[in-house]
Order: C-alpha cells, then structure tokens, then sequence
C-alpha cells in the first residue's frame, strides 16, 4: 500500500532531492563543499530577499531557536513571549531555560497574534530588549501577520526573533523588509529537505548586538563563529555538519526558486484554502474561524465528540499519515500538512479519505461538495499579496 506522509514535517522529498543524497560524502573543509556552502546561501539569501548571512545550524528547528535564544538572551535580559499555541511556549521554555526574565503573553488557541496584542505586551514591559514572536503556529494552524506586527511596531523596540519553523518556504518572508531581527527555522518542512538542519537569518542590528555581547555560553551554537566562517572568502563552518543534508538543501532550494517561490505560495495558500472549503461542506469546523489567518502550509480541523485520535487512525489505516492535536488539543483536533507540491488530487484524495475514515469510526458526515471545492480551487489562483 502507498503510505501519504500529509504531516506538517517532516515531508516527503522531490526525486532529485533524495538522490543527491547518495552521491559521495565530501570532506567539510573540502573546496567542493566551500562551493556548495555558498550556493545554498545565495539560495537562501534569494528566497528571503536579503543579503545577511544565513547560518545551518546543525539539529533541527529547536535547534536554531535555542541558538537564537543562547546567542540573545540569559541572565539579566528581559524577554516578551506572545504564544499562541505550543511553539510559542517552546520558544519561552528555552529563553527561561538560558536564564532570562520571561515576560509572557497568551493567545487563545485557534486565534492569530495581532499587531495590537504585540503592541500591548511591549507598551507594558518597554524595558524588554528582546521580543519573541511565531510566524506559523503549527500546532493550531495559525499564520500570524508577521508583516503587520513588524510594521505596527514602534522604532524603539525590542529584538525581534521570530520562529519560522513552519513559514520559511510557504508564505513570503522577507525579514529585512519587515524590520525582523533573527529568524529561526528549519530543513524539513516548507524547504522540502531532509531534517537535520536548523537555518537561522540575523539582522545587521542583531549582528551588532552579537558582536558587542558576552561570549556565547555554549560553543555548538555560538553564532559568532558561524557568521565568521561565513564571512571569509572561502566559507566554512565551524565543525562538521550534516553534508548531505545541505547538498539535499540545496536540490531542494533549487527547486523552488525554479518553480518561483511566489508561484509557491499562491499554491499553498490555494491548496489549504479549497480543503478548508471541502472539509467544511463536509459540515466539519476549521480550528482557526478566521480564514485570512489560516496557515497555508498546515490545517487544523476539530472532530466532534473528541474523536480526532480514532479518525486518525482509521486515516493511517489506509494509507494516509496526519498529526495529531497537541497538549490540550489531544483529540479535538488534528492537522493535515501540505508544505510540499499538493495539489487537486490530494484534495480529492484527503477528503474522500476523511469522510469514511469518520464513517468507519462511526460519525456521518456529508459527501464534500467537490463542485464547490472546484470553483474556491478556480477563484484562489490569484497571485498573493504582501504577507499572505
Ligand atoms: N516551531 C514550530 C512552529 C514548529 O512547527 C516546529 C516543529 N513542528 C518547531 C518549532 C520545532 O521544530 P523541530 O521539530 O524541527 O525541532
């Protein structure tokens, strides 16, 4: 049976982009990988619209955060976390873990950050030097207006790091355009690479809060080395990362920008936009009500009776990965990712499979409305605005 890996990441891999993999591992210190290392910056540098350095951190999207976290917070720095759902909380965990003083802001799950609950939490705590936002909340499927709240934000203010974890590769991001100080994310989800890497991006504000710090507690995530190796003639990096996972990086990114990243993002943004109106003609609720909040890369959706886990797994049952609700949401919710090329087949494919998955666990729900789901499918293939 053909297994469908519709979890928000890590996603399943382009042909090109798994078979790079195989060929020979080259040596870190080697020309060959100077060469690549520079490419897949330039790639990034592309995809983001700027020209700062772009650390691969080693690890995962945890890891850029926590590099992000070592490298600007800690004891006697005051930190603002709005959260609204489990990653934002993750974010403050590591900034309270490295010692700072953590200042904290919750949204209702299911509810996007705001320009003005940002403006709230900073016109309370103005003596914080460091704000910590999510751009794609994955565990509710939420996109937050990450362009907004930059821009609704005063000239005086915090440093902003920004989660990216989910966003970098499926909505716009342009952090240097938007007043961000450091993003972290990650190679497995919207950049369709193999997990291994967590990327990060830093202002030249946040450069030169860096370069006038103390020295990094800890010598993995020191960022200062890695914006050294980065800036010397010939890159490098500071110790020995996961070649192949960057040569896969690097197959991947090549791919998107072929394809034109803005092009993508239409794509995503129309694909979740014609499920949500499948799932709803189906009578089902969407966790995020507002629908210019919903997350192109992920959706949420609840099940009545609390019986997400047992639709889940009559989903697996067939064939047809999906993730669970998290924390309090265990049950109520799951989510269907789709950071990779799916298109109308996999709305077909993921509606009919949820309607007798739910028959099989005994809800009935109506037949999607596929005639419906066409014409939203027809009417999003409008290029996106600025953010979304
Ligand atoms: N932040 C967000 C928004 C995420 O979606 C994830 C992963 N689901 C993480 C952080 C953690 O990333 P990783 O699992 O790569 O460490």
């Amino acid at each position: 049976m053909t297994r469908y890996l519709f979890t928000p990441g890590p996603v399943p891999l382009d042909g090109r982009v798994s078979s790079v993999m195989a060929e020979p591992v080259a040596g870190h210190r080697s020309r060959e990988f100077a060469v690549l290392l520079l490419r897949v910056q330039n790639r990034l540098r592309d995809l983001l619209r700027s020209a700062e350095p772009v650390p691969l951190i080693p690890g995962s999207g945890t890891g850029a955060m926590e590099a992000l976290a070592v490298n600007f917070t800690g004891p006697g720095s005051k930190v603002i976390s709005v959260s609204c759902g489990v990653f934002g909380e993750r974010f403050r965990e590591i900034a309270r873990r490295c010692g700072a003083e953590v200042a904290t802001f919750d949204i209702e799950p299911g509810r996007p950050c705001l320009p003005e609950d940002v403006l709230e939490a900073c016109r309370i705590h103005p003596d914080a030097d460091v704000l910590l936002l999510t751009h794609n909340e994955t565990s509710t499927g939420v996109c937050n207006p990450l362009e907004e709240i930059c821009r609704a934000l005063p000239k005086e203010r915090p440093l902003i790091l920004v989660d990216a974890v989910s966003s970098l590769g499926v909505v716009p991001l342009y952090p240097e355009e938007w007043g961000v100080d450091a993003l972290a994310s990650c190679s497995q989800k919207g950049l369709m690479a193999p997990p291994g890497l967590g990327i990060c991006w830093l202002s030249p504000r946040a450069r030169e809060v860096l370069s006038k710090g103390r020295e990094t507690p800890t010598v993995f995530f020191d960022l200062k080395a890695f914006l050294s190796g980065l800036e010397r003639e010939v890159p490098s990096v500071p110790y020995t990362p996961p070649v192949t996972v960057i040569r896969a990086l690097d197959a991947a990114l090549d791919g998107i920008l072929q394809e034109g990243s803005r092009k993508r993002f239409t794509a995503r943004r129309r694909f979740a936009r014609s499920l949500a109106a499948g799932m709803e003609s189906m009578g089902l609720k969407l966790f995020v009500e507002q629908k210019e909040h919903r997350s192109p890369g992920v959706t949420a959706v609840e099940i009545p009776e609390n019986r997400a886990e047992d639709v889940r797994k009559a989903l697996s049952d067939i064939g047809l990965e999906t993730a669970g609700g998290q924390g309090k949401l265990k049950g109520r919710i799951f989510r269907v990712g789709h950071f990779t090329r799916e298109d109308w087949p996999e709305i077909c494919l993921i509606l009919g499979s949820l309607w007798a998955a739910c028959r099989e666990v005994g809800i009935s729900l109506r037949e999607p409305d596929l005639k419906n789901v066409r014409e939203v499918y027809e009417r999003e293939d409008v290029p996106c605005g600025k953010s979304l």
